[in-house]
Formats: structure tokens, C-alpha cells, sequence
């Protein structure tokens, strides 16, 4: 785990067989079921299966929010975390939760894509007065408590999450070097943060279609490895209050 500030953002979750089922503990099945020979499906012969999709392009889009699992100190995932740091939140303990972001895309493309949004913090930030558990709450159209305790905020969240609101979300593009970071770990320093930031950035290159689009991959300005382009999460919004740009049929 990273110290505060840098958050060790995994790759996005990758099913271990394709389908997110493990072959482990699965039924056996008579190869001679007529289940397997009776029912006959087209696939797309000139598509590859093995080709990864692109990134969900930067825009505004509706989602769904809902509570995920956040991996503690001690590396077991649990639902929330009591978390505390001499140079955060004057040194006071706070909760710190997962989010995870699914978009809703009505032509199907991008429709379900999953964006976890990492270490969501309960304290009020004496700058700006507000709280991220808080914002996420009011604009998931949840009841934000006012005044309140670090708990009280984290059950609020907790419960606006569990109707599984929806949300419009700002996305962009970011690319980090994985390698980078794994060296910066051995040498116990400081991760490098992201060096590509906004779709708009990346190399632009010619798509299936002859009309240029953006290539997810980059690379690493200092080990030179090839780095992909990860969604992550700008801003939250009221749906009502801002309008999709992406996801629409
Ligand atoms: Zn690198």
C-alpha cells in the first residue's frame, strides 16, 4: 500500500478464465450432453477474441455506484477501513471506502465497464469544507448528515451506496508506468504519478474505420515500456444536473 497521496491503483480486475468463473469447484459436465451439440450460435469470425477493447473514451457518462471492497493494511479486502496518518486530517482518524463506478452505455459498447474509485475519504477537508464521502452521497441523491462524525459519514455513504444510485461521471484517461512504480516500491520511494493525463494527449492513430482515434498505448517516458491507458474518475454529478456526452444510443 501506498503512503497518502499515492494510492497504489491496481490494474483494472481481469476474470481469471474469461468469464470471471473459476474452473475450480466447477460441475462436471458429460461431454456428451445434448446441451453441447444441440444449440447452434453465429460468432464474429473476423473479430479476435484476445483483443483487449478499448478504454471508455473521456466524457460525461451515466452510471451506476455501488460499495466494493477495499484491501486493508494487512491485505485482506473489507468493506471499509479506520485509517489514520500523522499528516492527514491533522493526525485524526477518518474511514476510507471503495466505490465502484459501472457505466451505462445504451449502444452496448462500453455498457458495464467497472472504474474503482480508490480510498474514498470521510474526513472534511479544512480548506474546501467538504467531505469526498459527502459529495459522492448528495450527488448519488442521497441524505448527507450536517453536522456529523467521521461515522456517521461513512453509514451514510455506506447506506446511499447500497441502492446502487446513479450518477453522471466525468472520465478521463491516465496513463502510469506499472514498471516505474514496482521499482520506486524495491527502492522504497515515492511512486511516480501518472505521465499522461486526458484522452485528447494520446498519439492520435488511424482507426478500422480510416478516421484517427486515440491510442490507449504509451510509452513510459522514463523506462520506455509500453503503458495502457486506465479510466479513472474526474468529477461526480447530479443526474438532472449535467447531461451525458457519452453512452447515448
Ligand atoms: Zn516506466
Amino acid at each position: 500500500m501506498g503512503t497518502f497521496g499515492t494510492p497504489t491503483y491496481e490494474e483494472e480486475q481481469k476474470p481469471q478464465n474469461g468469464n470471471g468463473t473459476a474452473a475450480v469447484g466447477a460441475e462436471y459436465i458429460d461431454p456428451n450432453d445434448p446441451l453441447l451439440t444441440s444449440e447452434s450460435l453465429t460468432d464474429d469470425v473476423t473479430a479476435d477474441a484476445y483483443k483487449i477493447p478499448p478504454p471508455a473514451p473521456d466524457g460525461f457518462w451515466r452510471a451506476k455506484l455501488k460499495s466494493v471492497p477495499i484491501k486493508d493494511t494487512k491485505g485482506a479486502m473489507v468493506p471499509f477501513m479506520a485509517w489514520r496518518h500523522e499528516k492527514v486530517n491533522d493526525g485524526k482518524p477518518m474511514f476510507v471506502a471503495n466505490a465502484e463506478v459501472s457505466l451505462i452505455d445504451l449502444s452496448g459498447k462500453f455498457d458495464g465497464t467497472r472504474i474503482t474509485e480508490q480510498w474514498v475519504k470521510s474526513n472534511i477537508d479544512k480548506r474546501k469544507g467538504t467531505s469526498q464521502m459527502t459529495t459522492i452521497i448528495v450527488k448519488a441523491g442521497g441524505t448527507a448528515p450536517s453536522p456529523s462524525t467521521e461515522r456517521q459519514r461513512l453509514d451514510a455513504f455506506l447506506k446511499t451506496l447500497a441502492g446502487e444510485p446513479e450518477v453522471i461521471v466525468e472520465t478521463f484517461w491516465e496513463a502510469s508506468c506499472m514498471k516505474c512504480g514496482e521499482t520506486a516500491d524495491k527502492k522504497d520511494e515515492k511512486r511516480p504519478g501518472p505521465f499522461l493525463r486526458g484522452m485528447h494527449r494520446f498519439p492520435q492513430v488511424k482507426g478500422p474505420t480510416g478516421a484517427l482515434e486515440a491510442d490507449p498505448i504509451v510509452p513510459c517516458p522514463v523506462c520506455k515500456s509500453s503503458c495502457r491507458a486506465q479510466v479513472r474518475v474526474a468529477t461526480f454529478h447530479r443526474v438532472g444536473d449535467q447531461k451525458a456526452t457519452r453512452g447515448l444510443a
